[in-house]
Order: structure tokens, then sequence, then C-alpha cells
């Protein structure tokens, strides 16, 4: 089954073989688009098509840039060199400045839905890097201030010449199952009724499979067995790559950690065809911009019609 995943679809060629000619690189920033982002939110432009990216020329951006404002390449595509730019530094962006009338600064987990995956993958890039250089100022070996490099991909550090690359930070989510029933949990603080894949960090010597099974072990007590790729997701708060999997239970027992969940449940095929339908009276689980939706449509799908 075609899965729907938001934030997955990439549209740029990276040109990552280019990112060290500063010569080139400075003349393809002079004729560049650029995609603002003021806190994290991208600039969003509307015509009758719907929610678009909001490209902006250099011209029109080069007040931000004489400033200094982090800049990186995200990539070309047809000829044309598309760059991020964070416009933090401007106030009220919306009604001055040269963002002024350009379009809105939305939250970038509400319009995603409303962007073509394409757009919505160089969202997520986009928002994952400028986010890292915004929070590493500072060289991680020696505390002195570090320089972007390599048209936003590195950073070095001033004093001890360290260099620092962005980070991604892989998270495993899966479906678990056992004969016909797939497991969902919920945290204490979600709105009433809502259910969702368990998931959590792989942490540093773990397989995917290792985290799988000890996550679900932690969370819910539930002994796991086989482990399958199904599809991953960027998602960009900061930098995560959600890395979806179905895993098979060796039996039905739930035991909810002390720290994690507060319930965990099975779901039949049909309760949870409902409740992914947005039909169930009492049970809901997250829209299909996240891998959770997606990963249980998947599960629905390998049981067949
Ligand atoms: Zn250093």
């Amino acid at each position: 089954m075609e899965l729907e995943l938001a934030f997955a679809g990439a549209s740029l060629n990276r040109l990552d073989h280019r990112r060290t000619d500063h010569v080139w690189l400075e003349e393809q920033a002079q004729k560049g688009l650029y995609l603002p982002l003021w806190r994290g939110k991208p600039l969003i432009s509307f015509d009758d098509q719907g929610a678009h990216l909001g490209w902006v020329a250099a011209e029109q951006i080069a007040p931000l840039r004489e400033l200094g404002a982090t800049q990186i390449l995200l990539g070309e595509a047809q000829g044309q060199m598309f760059f991020a730019i964070d416009a933090t530094s401007l106030d009220q962006p919306r009604t001055r400045g040269p963002l002024a009338g350009a379009g809105k600064m939305i939250d970038a987990r509400s319009i995603a839905p409303d962007l073509t995956p394409g757009d919505a993958a160089v969202l997520a890039q986009a928002r994952s890097m400028l986010q890292w250089h915004h929070t590493h100022p500072f060289c991680a070996r020696c505390g002195a201030p570090s320089e972007l490099r390599e048209a936003g991909y590195k950073r070095v550090c001033t004093s001890c010449s360290a260099s620092h690359f962005p980070r991604t930070d892989p998270v495993v989510i899966m479906a678990i199952h056992h004969e016909g029933r797939c497991l969902l949990g919920r945290k204490p603080m979600f709105p009433p009724g809502l259910f969702t894949c368990l998931a959590g960090f792989i942490e540093p010597g773990e397989s995917i499979e290792d985290a799988a099974r000890r996550e679900a072990l932690e969370e819910a007590g539930v002994r796991v067995g086989e482990v399958t790729y199904v599809a991953s997701q960027p998602w960009p708060f900061p930098s995560q790559l959600m890395v979806g999997l179905l895993a098979e239970a060796l039996d039905d027992q739930i035991t909810v950690g002390p720290d994690e969940l507060e319930d965990a449940r099975w779901f039949t095929r049909d309760e949870l065809a409902k409740t992914v339908a947005g039909e169930h009276e009492t049970y809901r689980v997250p829209p299909p911009l996240a891998i959770a939706h997606q990963l249980m449509r998947a599960w629905l799908a390998s049981l067949g019609g």
C-alpha cells in the first residue's frame, strides 16, 4: 500500500559536492530564492491552488543577509537555487521590514498537511537545519564560538578547529501486534481517548530492533519478537527521524511502566479501523500527518481485505 508520509518527499538536489565552493556559493546566493523562517515558522503564501512555501528573492531579503542572518543552501531544482534564512531577528515581520506583505509565518506542524509532499520535505530540511544552528553556536569540545561552513552543513570551532555536524535523532515507532490485535498506548497529557503507537529514541550502541524491543518492554511490559521495517519520516521538531516498524509481540501480557504511559490496550482490527477512520465513539488516534497513523493503516492493510 502507498503510505502518505508528510515531510518525506524530497524534491531538491541537495548538491552536497558544491558546498565547499565559496565563489560558486556566493554567486548562487545572490540570485537564489529564500525561504524565511521566523522562530521556526515558515513564510507561507496563498493562491487559488492553496498554500505554498513563501519564496523570496535575494534582493528582497538583502537587509537580513547584510545583518548576517543564518542561511543555508537547501538545493537546486530546474536550475534554480533555493536557500533557507533565519528571519527570527525581525520584529513583527508581517507588517514591517523586508517580509511585510509577503505572506504569513505559520506554525510548521499546522501548515504541513496543506503543503505538497515536496514542499513539506523542503520545510523539514529548512526547519531542522536552522534550528540546529540556532541551538549550537558554541563548540561542544572547548566552548568557544563556532562558525557556519559548507553552506550550513557544518560548523567549525574558531578556537580548536573541531568540526560539528547537524544532528538527526532516530526514533523507533511501532505498531505492535499480536494475533490480529494492535497495541496502542496513551500518556497522561494526551487529550481524552487519544491512543498512539509506542515510540522512543534509539540509544547509542543499539540497533533499530534492539531499541524497538527495549521500548516495548519498558513502556508496556510487552515482549517483542520479529521487527519489520515499514517506512521512515523526517520529523523536524527539531530533528528526529521516525523509523516506522511493525513489531510482533510474543504474547499479549501488558504491564504499563510506572513513568511512561497512563494506559495501554489491545485494539481489535475492527476497533482500530473505526478509530483510524475517525468514527469510534471513545477512541481516537493522531492525524494522517503523523507516521503513527500511517503505521496503523499499514498494519490494517497487512491483514488483507
Ligand atoms: Zn573548540
